[in-house]
């Protein structure tokens, strides 16, 4: 039986980073891939872009590619504004309204149609924590909830990451000296989710050659800033390494039993 399955993302990139292995399986068995991305990431640091409105028209494009590697068989751009990893982004009178401004019924309304058209069996947002904390991953993990109850949606998923893990990444970037201007250590603890209340890990070390082509294609992504970035971190890693780092991806469902190794 095939299903559909829609993947809600903030930014262009997240679904690189998060469920781009789980994307591809579920293509591959023959489900169709949904893939909702809430805003234009236009807040991201690129230094090849100098207006806003280019960098938008460039995620847009590396998005599309992304999604075509992972074999989406539709991608849903909603076009909002990014609001910044502190929220800073305010309503402007010529740029998209960054999500966590814009009204929250008329996102939860978009959205709740997109998956009444799509008829999706299954829909994944992100934890409560919004992973790191992000304002768009927090706003996207409420609208995810309230869309999925408006449009009947029978399952819902948290894409997340286990906390401990993260810490000792974490700790080996840091050890890489690749880090972040504002890197701090501790910034994981309270992020993503414990090992415990993950209920799915989907074993995707298999895919990990088509994950880091999907991280490639957000290039703009890659430059930009004083200090090395993240995805060009990730990229320069040898594939045995990305496999062994990347080659889980990870679910909660609320109520569900642990231990499940598909989302469907
Ligand atoms: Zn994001």
């Amino acid at each position: 039986m095939a299903y559909t399955v829609v993947f809600v993302h903030a930014h262009p990139d997240d679904e690189a980073l998060l469920t781009s292995g789980t994307m591809a399986d579920l293509a591959l068995q023959g489900h169709r891939v949904v893939l909702v991305v809430a805003t234009d990431g236009a807040a991201g640091l690129a230094a090849v872009h100098a207006s806003r409105r280019d960098l938008a028209a460039v995620r847009h494009e590396e998005l599309e590619h992304s999604a075509q590697l992972l074999g989406a068989a539709a991608v849903y751009w909603l076009g909002y504004g990014d609001s910044g990893l502190n929220a800073e982004v305010l309503p402007q009178p010529d740029a998209p309204m960054p999500l966590v401004y814009a009204p929250r019924e008329e996102v939860v309304g978009r959205l709740a149609e997109i998956l009444r058209e799509e008829a999706a069996a299954v829909v994944v947002g992100y934890d409560s924590n919004g992973g790191y904390g992000h304002p768009d991953h927090m706003a996207v993990h409420e609208i995810v909830y309230e869309a999925a109850a408006a449009a009947n949606v029978p399952r819902i998923l948290e894409a997340t990451l286990p906390r401990d893990r993260l810490a000792r990444l974490a700790h080996l970037v840091s050890w890489l000296r690749f880090f972040l201007r504002e890197f701090d250590p501790t910034m994981f603890d309270d992020a993503f989710t414990s090992r415990e209340a993950i209920t799915c890990t989907v074993d995707v070390r298999h895919l990990a050659g088509v994950k880091r082509d999907s991280l490639r294609a957000h290039a703009s992504q890659a430059s930009g800033g004083s200090v090395p970035r993240t995805v060009a971190l990730l990229l320069a890693l040898p594939l045995w390494l990305y496999r062994r780092w990347f080659g889980s991806e990870y679910f909660v469902e609320r109520g569900a039993d642990a231990g499940a190794t598909s989302i469907v």
